[in-house]
């Protein structure tokens, strides 16, 4: 099948969080399975001239038309680590995608609308027929309405992946006027009007309807956003349209992320080496992280987090999990910035507070390399989000030997099984869950992992090894995506 994927985030090229990993990974894993791939994102000003240095075009330049004027645009084919990726260069004098960073524009529907509409342009120059038009996430969504209803493009089926469906692309009817559409139509209740703001668009809302399937990014997920406190506005329109809902977990991409030839580490380790050889290696990590921060941290275990610092991750509770742990006298270590001032305030704060404490790194920048040494070095990643669409870190973490402690919740509770679950055998138990958001109930969990990591060394131990074995790769999930665009062909 031809599949061409509409995103805005790609792993190594243009990352902010999971989506950029899934859609490398995923990608990746269609192309071994032997798909015909295109992934296509726009050529952001962040992007490494590594990747470019080899760029070539793949037609010639293309025009699309916003707000009454045409702007040029150019797309470009690179070579991402062996996947051939487009990138869409807008020659618009806005410079939308030239502003420093992915998100967190004021203009971010703008500029996203003007994306969805100039890949569906370049399309239609290329002419060539498509399987299977993959969107992701909200500012993609209105792809779907385009080729539904206004191009006529060689295009059998719109497939939505919603990543993440607490953000909605809510705007004002305007903003679909300036991309050729009549905004005012399409504000009606069985159209894009969002249930909680009637005078405003929800983007993801039209692609929940224009789309031929739908995927959510785990099991648990996909009931979970049915319910109003998951899919907030929007779960009534995943009610009426629940038939076309699948969940399909997300996996990692285990050669980008393979403690035995990660680059980032020291020394290399893999789940047929000894106990004590992963223990040796993970140390190795350890003292890596120690000299290159000039800290101690030599109290274990090692408890952190990897992480954009927004509510849905639970920030007062990671706050709670550096109280536990240096009370444990343990060392605490988090990666990870937020994109809320108030948030980051009191991370600040935070920070400030334990300055001259050495068993202490709160380091709030987005750092590839140190997200990798810190999966090896940890010992137990936290991960008590309030809710968690599917989550990557405690699949990623496990892979590299590190005991996650996760709340029950969309794919956090698909993937990580306690320790103490007596429901289900202990060969598939590999990790500390709690079930409500409460400090009282994460203290207990965290509590029993330190006891386990202090007194039962052997079964923690085991647990670590038995995170490793487990495969989480894409293999699995692309079989089901493939599954999902052949019934749509078939539909
Ligand atoms: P989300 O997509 O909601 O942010 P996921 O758990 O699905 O959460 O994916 C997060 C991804 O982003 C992981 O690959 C994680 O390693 C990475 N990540 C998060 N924060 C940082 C950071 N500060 N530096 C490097 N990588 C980060």
């Amino acid at each position: 099948m031809k599949i061409v994927h509409l995103a805005t985030e790609f792993a190594m090229v243009a990352k902010a969080g999971g989506l950029g990993d899934v859609l490398l990974g995923l990608g990746r894993e269609l192309v071994r399975q032997g798909q015909n791939v295109e992934v296509i994102l726009p050529k952001y000003d962040t992007i490494s001239p590594t990747f470019l240095s080899d760029k070539r075009t793949d037609l010639k330049d293309f025009v699309c038309e916003e707000g009454g004027s045409l702007h040029r645009n150019t797309m470009w084919k690179i070579d991402a680590s062996g996947f051939p990726l487009l990138l869409l260069e807008a020659h618009h004098p806005k410079r939308y995608f030239s502003r420093g960073k992915i998100y967190g524009c004021e203009d971010d529907t703008a500029r996203f609308l003007y994306f969805s509409k100039a890949c569906l342009e370049y399309l239609k120059a290329k002419k060539t027929p498509i399987d299977v038009l993959h969107l992701h996430d909200w500012p993609v969504a209105i792809a779907a309405l385009l080729v539904k209803e206004i191009y006529r493009l060689p295009i059998k089926s719109v497939v939505l992946t919603i990543h993440n469906a607490e953000y909605q692309g809510l705007c004002a009817s305007w903003d679909l006027d300036a991309i050729g559409l009549a905004g005012e139509n399409y504000l009606t209740e069985d159209l894009l009007q969002d249930e909680r703001y009637p005078e405003a668009i929800n983007l993801l809302k039209g692609a929940i309807i224009y789309a031929d399937a739908i995927a959510a990014v785990s099991p648990s997920y996909a009931k979970e956003i049915l319910t109003e406190p998951y899919g907030g506005s929007l779960s009534p329109v995943l009610r009426k349209y629940r038939g076309k809902i699948v969940g399909i977990l997300n996996g990692i991409d285990h050669s980008m992320w393979n403690p035995a030839e990660d680059k980032a580490l020291p020394l290399h380790y893999n789940n047929s080496l000894s106990i004590d050889a992963i223990c040796k290696a993970k140390e190795s990590a350890r003292l890596q992280i120690r000299e290159q921060f000039h800290l101690d941290l030599m109290q274990r275990p090692w408890v952190g987090s990897i992480t954009r610092l927004v509510p849905q991750k639970g920030p007062e509770l990671i706050e709670e999990a550096l109280l536990l742990t240096l009370e444990q006298k343990g060392s605490f270590i988090l990666l990870g910035s937020s994109p809320i001032p108030a948030i980051q305030d009191h991370f600040d704060s935070l920070k400030k507070k334990y300055a001259s404490n050495r068993n202490v790194l709160l380091y709030y920048h987005y750092n590839e390399t140190l997200a990798h040494q810190l999966f090896a070095a940890l010992d137990l990643l936290i991960a008590p989000s309030r809710f968690e669409p599917c989550g990557l870190t405690q699949l990623i973490a496990m892979r590299y030997g590190t005991v996650p402690l996760v709340r029950a919740t969309g794919g956090l509770q698909d993937t990580v099984f306690d320790f103490e679950n007596e429901k289900i055998t202990a060969d598939k138990r590999n990790g500390f869950v709690f079930h409500h958001s409460t400090k009282a109930d994460f203290t207990h969990a965290f509590l029993r992992a330190i006891d386990q990591f202090r007194r039962n060394k052997e079964s923690f131990r085991l647990l670590l090894k038995r995170g490793m074995q487990l495969d989480y790769s894409w293999k699995k999930p692309t079989r089901e995506y493939i599954k999902l665009y052949e019934d749509c062909k078939a539909r």
